[in-house]
């Protein structure tokens, strides 16, 4: 009989869907606060210049001195960038809007799909303090998003749970494609979580079954429910785990965590 060990010992996933308000914020926030009340040393990197994830998590603008931008560009390290949320064992590298993907274009830099990879890679000592890195990505496949899928080991995408959901996962798995041909031949699919889903509504349940006939295994078990509390959490600054540590949005977002740190468990014999 074997025993279940940690594939690696830091876990960089990306949490992208070319598609805005889909739930990628909600989702990296909330399992990145899951994963750490589990005892895992998590960053989240916040690489959207919305800055979505650094707002929700209560990091004023004060805080933001050092951003992604400065990582990407060279301008600091990692431990310079990594801010301390008011969540034990989870960490956020914040955003503003100077890091736009016209910026990064404008780089002088052969390879710009490639910053984050270089920056993870040369940072190793850095990278192994934590468990989980996860990156929110922005609303869309540009330079921002393929330089997370070039530096990460998989991808997690939210599907919200609503009609047309499943058309936009052809192009998003296309450029995981491109990505795996060009730059990334390691790159995995973590999985795709249905996200504000409403048991009462046919629609729903639907894309549910579509997602699963046509996605299978890929599909996580755990379903995100459509829940006020998880919209609310952010205004006051705080992961729904804290906000409403009972609330049916933590407890999913539990259940989400379990099954990642799950899949990321081999058998050792
Ligand atoms: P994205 O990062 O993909 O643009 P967000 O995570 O910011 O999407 O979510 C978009 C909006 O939907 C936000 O206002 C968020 O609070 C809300 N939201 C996300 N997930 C849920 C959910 N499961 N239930 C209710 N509201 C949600
Ligand atoms: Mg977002």
């Amino acid at each position: 009989k074997g025993y279940l060990v940690p594939v690696n010992s830091c876990k960089i996933i990306a949490v992208a869907n070319q598609k805005g308000g889909v739930g990628k914020t909600t989702t990296t926030i909330n399992l990145g606060a899951a994963l750490a009340e589990k005892n895992k040393k998590v960053l989240l990197i916040d690489l959207d210049p919305q800055g979505n994830a650094s707002t929700g998590l209560g990091i004023e603008h004060d805080q933001r001195g050092i951003t992604t931008y400065d990582l990407l560009s060279g301008e600091a390290t990692m431990d310079e960038a990594a801010v301390p949320t008011s969540i034990k064992n989870l960490s956020i590298i914040p955003a503003t809007t100077d890091l736009s993907s016209a910026d990064i274009e404008l780089m002088d830099n052969e390879k710009r799909s490639f910053l984050l990879r270089y920056v993870l890679h040369d940072a190793a000592d850095a990278v192994a303090k934590y468990d989980y890195i996860l990156i929110d990505c922005p609303p869309s496949l540009n330079i921002l998003t393929v330089n997370a899928m070039v530096a990460a080991d998989s991808i997690l995408v939210p599907l919200q749970s609503e009609f047309f959901a499943l058309e936009g996962l052809s192009q998003l798995i296309l450029t995981v494609r491109d990505v795996r041909q060009s730059a990334n031949a390691d790159l995995r699919i973590e999985g795709i979580v249905l996200t504000m889903y409403d048991s009462r509504n046919n629609l729903s349940i639907q894309v549910e079954e579509d997602a699963r006939q046509n996605m299978g295994d890929m599909v996580f078990k755990t379903v995100i429910p459509r829940n006020v509390r998880l919209s609310e959490a952010p205004s006051f600054s705080m992961p729904v785990l804290e906000y409403d540590s009972a609330s049916k949005g933590a407890m999913a977002y539990r259940a989400l965590a379990r099954e990642v740190i799950q899949k990321n468990m081999k058998k050792r014999v």
